[in-house]
């Protein structure tokens, strides 16, 4: 297998060797996992204690993998931004599913951490910062049956003033909230999610929103299995249903209004999906470097073949101009008071784009043996396919960046 070799940046000693830590995890644990959740080893597991997703989330949480958008104040890794983005990178580039999991869990913890209440704080990341076994997981629920991209309208008219009821809904009642209804199925980590990071509307209105922190052992709360997927299969989804669920009100989120929020969280995702998806595209690209040195046509390896020697290079400057793209954006967003989402959105959908054109590529280059079941180029493909829909199909995305833009 190549391995890759960065421009020299002169990056600080601490991201050369996260690099490598995160490199070697990526390859000798997440991958293989990862491969045999999806030729159907286990298939959605609602729990993490015995299965082979749980191991690998566990070894991840044990390296502290779950803390890397976490700031170090609140128990995070403590890397400078461009050291997160090697991580995710790597993360990426062992298994877009896990990697995206890992994100997806510490995104309550970087909405309640933006809350600021101290309680909250204490009750919500301090365990999760702390955590090492992957017995603390979050998951982020703003999908519904009847709502996907309409949620990620930003700025939007759908957004603002939707014209299809909620599907979770919550009503005041003393101190307290009742939730009731259900988010999609396609909630990451869904199944086996400790708690939640819910979008609920907010009765009697409604286009009033509100994020709720909900520890998803509430009495009431029952979960549905996912329906099996084309891509990312190792990656846990599922729905969650809410019955008469009663709520405290002190976990409902502040924030400086639910668009900004939603603002806020989507452009610190988009900007970490954009790193970890850069890491599946160097995957796909490696995969066919390899595979071109060793395969014989014409009675000569393929990679002599200028029409093969032109396809690696412009997949190789695909995945450089993801990496340039994602890691400025991370960067800025991390450090940034206020993330831009529009940029946020640029990187998610170009990287995810790119990354699905280098992924085709290399399916290409591999001619008849990339479509046998079980060669990881296959799953790659697939992989990076539903990146272009996942946290917002890019055309829809494309639209709530024009918003932005022309504000
Ligand atoms: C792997 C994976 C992980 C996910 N993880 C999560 C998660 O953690 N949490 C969560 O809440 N959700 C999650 N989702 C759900 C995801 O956010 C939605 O799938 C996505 O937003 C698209 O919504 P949809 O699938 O309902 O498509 P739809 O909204 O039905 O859209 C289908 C198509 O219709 C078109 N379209 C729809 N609306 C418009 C419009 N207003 N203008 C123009 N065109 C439009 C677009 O072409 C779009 O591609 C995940 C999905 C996947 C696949």
């Amino acid at each position: 297998m190549e391995t890759y070799r960065e421009l020299n940046l002169g990056l600080p000693a601490q991201c050369e060797s996260i690099r490598s830590e995160a490199h070697h995890f990526a390859m000798e644990v997440m991958r293989p996992a990862a491969m045999a959740i999806d030729r159907g080893a286990e298939a959605y597991p609602f729990s993490v204690a015995d299965s082979r997703l749980g191991q690998v989330l566990k070894a991840s949480y044990g390296l502290g993998y779950h803390l890397a958008l976490i700031p170090e104040r609140h128990g995070g890794l403590g890397l400078p931004s461009i050291g997160v983005h090697i991580l995710l990178e790597e993360l990426g580039w062992g298994s877009a599913g896990i990697g995206l999991s890992l994100v997806a869990s510490s995104l309550p913890a970087t909405a309640v951490i933006a809350d600021g209440r101290p309680e909250l704080i204490a009750q919500f990341v301090k365990p999760f910062a702390e955590n090492r076994d992957a017995s603390w997981i979050g998951c982020w629920a703003l999908s519904e049956p009847r709502h996907g991209s309409d949620h990620f309208l930003v700025g939007s008219e759908e957004f603002r003033y939707p014209t299809t009821r909620a599907q979770l809904v919550a009503r005041a009642d003393g101190n307290e909230y009742v939730i009731e209804g259900q988010k999609a199925s396609w909630v990451t980590n869904g199944g086996i999610a400790t708690h939640a990071l819910c979008s609920v509307a907010i009765e009697p209105s409604k286009a009033a929103h509100c994020f709720f922190l909900i520890p998803l052992t509430t009495p009431g709360i029952s979960r549905e299995e996912a329906s099996g997927k084309l891509g990312q299969r190792e990656m846990n989804q599922g729905a969650l249903v809410f019955d008469n669920v009663r709520v405290p009100r002190a976990w409902a989120l502040k924030g400086e209004g639910f668009e900004q929020e939603v603002a806020r969280l989507l452009a610190i995702a988009h900007s970490s999906m954009a790193a970890v998806i850069c890491g599946t595209a160097r995957a796909a690209y490696e995969e066919a470097l390899t595979h071109s040195k060793r395969r014989w046509q014409g009675g000569k390896r393929i990679c002599e073949h200028q029409l093969v020697q032109e396809r690696l290079f412009k997949m190789f400057s695909e995945v450089e101009a993801c990496r340039a793209l994602s890691r400025a954006t991370l960067v800025h967003n991390w450090e940034a008071a206020m993330p831009s989402l529009e940029n946020a959105i640029a990187a998610k959908t170009y990287c995810t784009r790119t990354a699905f054109e280098v992924a085709d590529q290399a399916m290409q280059l591999f001619g008849a043996d990339g479509f046998t079941p079980g060669n990881l180029i296959e799953k790659l493909f697939r992989d990076t396919r539903v990146s272009t829909i996942q946290q917002g199909a890019n055309e829809v995305l494309g639209l709530a960046g024009a918003h932005r833009i022309l504000e």
